[in-house]
C-alpha cells in the first residue's frame, strides 16, 4: 500500500475501509491467478453443498402440489435427500411449479422467482406447468412456465407421482454436479 493509500485509509469510515480492502484483496487475487486456482480447488465443495441442500419454495398451485406433499411424507421421505421446503423465497433456491399458471398468477410467480437468491433453479412439475396440460390453448392459462422463466428440469405426468418428483430432484442434483460452479470471491 503506498503513502497516498494509507493516508486515505486514515480518513475513511469503517465501511469504506472494508470496501477498499475487499477490492484490494480481490484485485490481487485476480492478477496473481490465485482466485482461479482457489476456484478450481473449491468449486466441487460449493457444488457438493448446493446439490445436497436444495430448499424448494413451499408453494402449491394446483393438484400436483398434493404429490409434492406426499413426497415429503413418511413413505417417500424427501428430506433424506436434503430436500427441505422453505416458506420464504429469500431462503429458497428451487422454484417448483406444480400446477397451471393462469394469466393472473403469472406476475406473482415471476416476483417470487426474482426474490430468490442466486444460484437458483426451476422445476416444471406436471403437464400444466410444462405446456398448459388440459388447458392447452386456453385464453387465460400460460402455455408453459418456460415462456417466462428458465426451466432446468421437466417432470411430465398428470400428476407425476412422488417418486417421479424425487427423480426430478436427483436429475437436478446431477445437473448441479455437471455445472460445478461456485466461486471463492464474486466474479
Ligand atoms: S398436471 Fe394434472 S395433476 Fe398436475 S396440476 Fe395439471 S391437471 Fe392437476
Amino acid at each position: 500500500m503506498d503513502i497516498d493509500l494509507s493516508f486515505q485509509a486514515m480518513t475513511m469510515t469503517a465501511k469504506q475501509f472494508s470496501e477498499m480492502s475487499k477490492n484490494f484483496i480481490r484485485e490481487t487475487m485476480v492478477t496473481t491467478g490465485a482466485k482461479k486456482a482457489i476456484d478450481k480447488l473449491t468449486a466441487p465443495i460449493w457444488s457438493w453443498g448446493q446439490r445436497n441442500a436444495l430448499y424448494p419454495l413451499h408453494f402449491g398451485i394446483a393438484c400436483c402440489a398434493l404429490e409434492m406433499a406426499a413426497s415429503s411424507g413418511a413413505r417417500f421421505d424427501a428430506e433424506r435427500l436434503g430436500i427441505i421446503y422453505r416458506s420464504s423465497p429469500r431462503q429458497s433456491d428451487v422454484l417448483l411449479v406444480n400446477g397451471w399458471i393462469s394469466a393472473k398468477i403469472r406476475p406473482s410467480l415471476k416476483a417470487l422467482y426474482e426474490q430468490m437468491p442466486a444460484p437458483k433453479w426451476v422445476i416444471a412439475m406436471g403437464e400444466c406447468s410444462i405446456s398448459g396440460g388440459p388447458w392447452y390453448d386456453a385464453y387465460n392459462v400460460i402455455q408453459g412456465v418456460d415462456t417466462f422463466l428458465p426451466v432446468d428440469i421437466y417432470i411430465p405426468g398428470c400428476p407425476p407421482r412422488p417418486d417421479a418428483l424425487l427423480d426430478g430432484f436427483l436429475k437436478l442434483n446431477r445437473k448441479i454436479t455437471a455445472e460445478n460452479r461456485g466461486s471463492f470471491l464474486e466474479d
